[in-house]
């Protein structure tokens, strides 16, 4: 299935983001070419260490484009679509944590000028398919036990962040519907692995990593009963890749899941674990308006993708930890 990515040319915007950046390793290695386009808002160079040389400012694989440039500009954008013969986009560029939003909350609705840019340039040049990547976030705080893509949504939400992605959601569908723009949402829930900012803006795993590295108690919020699923970035691209190559997600919102809530106090007690060190998580005052429990339902993935996550919380985590290990002081 992914032999017919070989030599296609395909846009990844944000492409120098945690989850953008092993996506755009993992086309290279399937034959594709890749133009990478990333303002650095939070996207790092150094994230591209496998097909480019920061320091010389040049790719080091004939096959991979880095390109520093806002989507949000239309200029920027056009200029990327006018210079190659793109055939598929994923449209990961984002202002990326719930925290780093509220602290400007508008500041993420130049997002929507993002999305006007790449679905008018798609409908123009013809682009074989285009992949969003939405949030959790766009259910708001959860009504179903597990959250169904066609299930009851809190019309609530008053996050700038989640308001953003539904916006989002709702015009890359009306695209497929009315210019026949092949499109498919995917709604990520929490991925974690190498290379994901850590910080005070979140990401759980990491910070606790980090945390446990340094020989410190890793902070839990609240009683650590509220629950996440974590999904480890490989598994991530892999199902995004299917989506990408499925004609049967074309107009679909899926989620990307493993359907498996793990509580953020057993997250903290495995990375312990993994450390091999004598610690004790520690508990700090619950986050406001933190989400309780938040898992997909995966029925459609399953369906559409024909594929699960592969890799195990344990597994996933091993891998992560030695990665910060290895990488800890560049990443802070
Ligand atoms: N969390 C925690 N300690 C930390 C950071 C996060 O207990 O130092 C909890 C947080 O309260 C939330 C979960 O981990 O319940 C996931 O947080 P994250 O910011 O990674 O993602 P999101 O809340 O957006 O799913």
């Amino acid at each position: 299935m992914f032999g017919q990515l070989q030599n296609k040319t395909i846009l990844v915007t944000g492409g120098a983001g945690f989850v953008g950046s092993h996506l755009c390793e993992r086309l290279l290695g399937l034959g594709a070419k890749v133009i990478c386009f990333d303002n650095l808002s939070t996207g790092r160079v150094r994230n591209l260490s496998f097909a480019y040389d920061a320091q010389n400012a040049a790719s080091t694989n004939p096959n991979f484009v880095f390109i520093q440039g806002d989507v949000n500009v239309a200029d920027d954008t056009r200029q990327v679509f006018l210079s190659y013969p793109i055939d598929y986009v994923f449209h990961y560029a984002a202002v990326v944590g719930v925290k780093r939003v509220w602290e400007k909350p508008f500041a993420v609705f130049k997002d929507i000028e993002g999305f006007n840019n790449i679905l008018d340039l798609s409908v123009m040049r013809g682009i074989k398919k285009v992949v969003f990547s939405s949030s959790s976030e766009a259910y708001g705080e959860p009504v179903e036990r597990f959250e169904r893509e066609d299930g009851i949504h809190n019309p609530g939400s008053r996050d700038a962040y989640a308001l953003t992605k539904l916006v989002g959601e709702n015009l890359f569908l009306g695209y497929y519907e009315k210019y026949k723009l092949p499109a498919t949402v995917l709604r990520f829930f929490n991925v974690y692995g190498p290379k994901q900012e850590s910080s005070a803006y979140g990401f759980v795993a990491g910070v606790f990593i980090k945390q446990v590295l340094e020989g410190k108690s890793p902070t839990v919020f609240g009683d650590g009963k509220q629950t996440r699923d974590f999904v480890y970035v490989d598994d991530n691209i892999e199902l995004a890749i299917r989506a990408l190559l499925s004609d049967k997600t074309n107009g679909e919102v899926i989620n990307i899941g493993k359907g498996k809530p793990t509580a953020i106090l057993e997250l903290a007690e495995q990375i312990i674990k993994i450390s091999g060190k004598d610690l004790k998580p520690e508990f700090l005052p619950a986050r406001p308006n933190d989400i309780k429990y938040r898992c997909p339902d995966i029925t459609k993935m399953k369906r559409l993708l024909d594929q699960e996550p592969q890799f195990s919380l344990e597994e996933g985590l091993k891998r992560t930890f030695d990665w910060y290990k290895d990488n800890y002081s560049r990443s802070v």
